[in-house]
């Protein structure tokens, strides 16, 4: 595996003293390879943006450290990393021309005009704003200063690109384009992206991986499909997508529920538990199915694609049940029916918190 390009190592950042104090990242330590998307995704004010002016170097650790490129670059100011930011508020230049904006780093840097010119043209067309070249900021649409941004920020071409919240300020369909466009780009650049978002069906359709963070503490880091298939705790389960949550004993062969019947599950852990299981991993069935746990249908709800089944176990446990529609939207179920629920074998996770 290729070393990490960032790491991070046992980072603390505090802000406040006493009774104000905040632990806004409280022993974060991971590792991020060159050309991952990877994405910081949790609720506000969990730490996200806190971690993304570490990396950058607009704040310091109160403790650990920053590695690049194993290179210790904790206390390095930020133009002295090869690291650049894209913020939520974009950040440009209004009285620049979209041109201008982009080279702006490259004139700094003292580049010589032809290469200026040949970068921009070349980061214009990246975000197909060639057209746009000689327009002021103020001229431009959400998402085209957006595309801007992004142009302005892979202009250099950082080893790393920080993503904080870009696509917030936009509306629906605008960031669904972008979220394409932005996969495409860090395709076509290969630049690492570490990309912030608390939008938890951005982060699983965009990202190679994920850390999951909650009040200052990495809670799991792994590929999409691992978070969402075996979430570590109950914070991650029900953070990312939907999930049933049912009490538990743990034994030989499965977890024991209170109504007395058993869900298989391998690698059991002992004593009391919580079953995490997904709504579409749940199948219903006739309620003398061999090894089907009873239950009452409470509620449907038609969602088009798919549809929500609420049901009820023999202790009152709430359920939901996402059954795919059928052709003419008729689940073929209805209020107060018995039915038999089958956990999809392998699809229940057990927790211990
Ligand atoms: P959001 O999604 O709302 O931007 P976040 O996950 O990015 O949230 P941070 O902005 O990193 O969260 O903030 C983490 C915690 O640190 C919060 O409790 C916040 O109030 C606190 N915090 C951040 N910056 C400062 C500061 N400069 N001074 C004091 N507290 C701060």
């Amino acid at each position: 595996m290729a070393a990490p390009v960032i790491s991070a190592r046992n980072l603390v950042k505090a802000f406040g003293t006493g009774e104000f104090a905040v632990r806004a990242l409280d022993t974060v330590s991971l590792d991020i390879r060159p050309g991952e998307f990877f994405t910081l995704l949790g609720p506000s004010g969990c730490g996200k943006t806190t971690l993304l002016r570490l990396f950058a170097g607009f704040e310091m650790p109160s403790a650990g450290t920053i590695l690049l490129d194993g290179e210790d670059v904790t206390t390095l100011p930020p133009n002295r990393r090869p690291i650049n930011t894209v913020f939520q508020s974009y950040a440009l230049f209004p009285h620049l021309s979209v041109a201008e904006n982009v080279g702006f780093a490259l004139k700094m840097q003292g580049k010589p005009r032809a290469e200026i010119e040949a970068t921009v043209a070349k980061m214009l067309a990246l975000v197909q704003l060639e057209a746009m070249a000689g327009r002021k900021i103020t001229q431009l649409s959400g998402g085209q200063q957006q595309r801007v941004a992004l142009a302005r920020a892979l202009a250099p071409h950082p080893k790393v690109l920080l993503l904080d919240e870009p696509l917030s300020a936009l509306d629906l369909k605008l960031r669904k384009e972008m979220q394409v466009e932005l996969k495409r780009l860090q395709n076509e650049t290969g630049i690492t992206f570490i990309f912030v978002t608390h939008d938890q069906e951005e982060a699983l359709t965009m990202s190679d991986r994920i850390a999951v963070m909650s009040a200052g503490k990495l809670q799991q880091v792994g590929t999409p499909k691992e978070i969402y298939t075996h979430p570590i705790n109950r914070f991650v389960a029900a953070f990312i997508g939907e999930t049933n949550f049912i009490e538990a004993v743990g034994e030989a062969g499965g977890a024991r529920l209170k109504t007395g019947d058993l869900i298989p599950v391998e690698g059991v852990l002992h004593g009391p538990v919580t079953v995490a299981i997904r709504p579409e991993q749940l199948r219903l069935v006739a309620p003398e199915t061999a090894q089907a746990i009873p239950a009452t249908v409470r509620d449907l709800v038609y969602f088009g694609t798919d549809t929500h089944c609420h049901i009820a176990l023999a202790d009152g446990t709430a359920l939901t049940a996402r059954l795919q529609s059928p052709a003419n939207g008729e689940v073929g179920l209805g209020i107060g029916d018995r039915v038999g629920v089958l956990p999809t074998p392998g699809a229940a996770q057990l927790l211990r918190e």
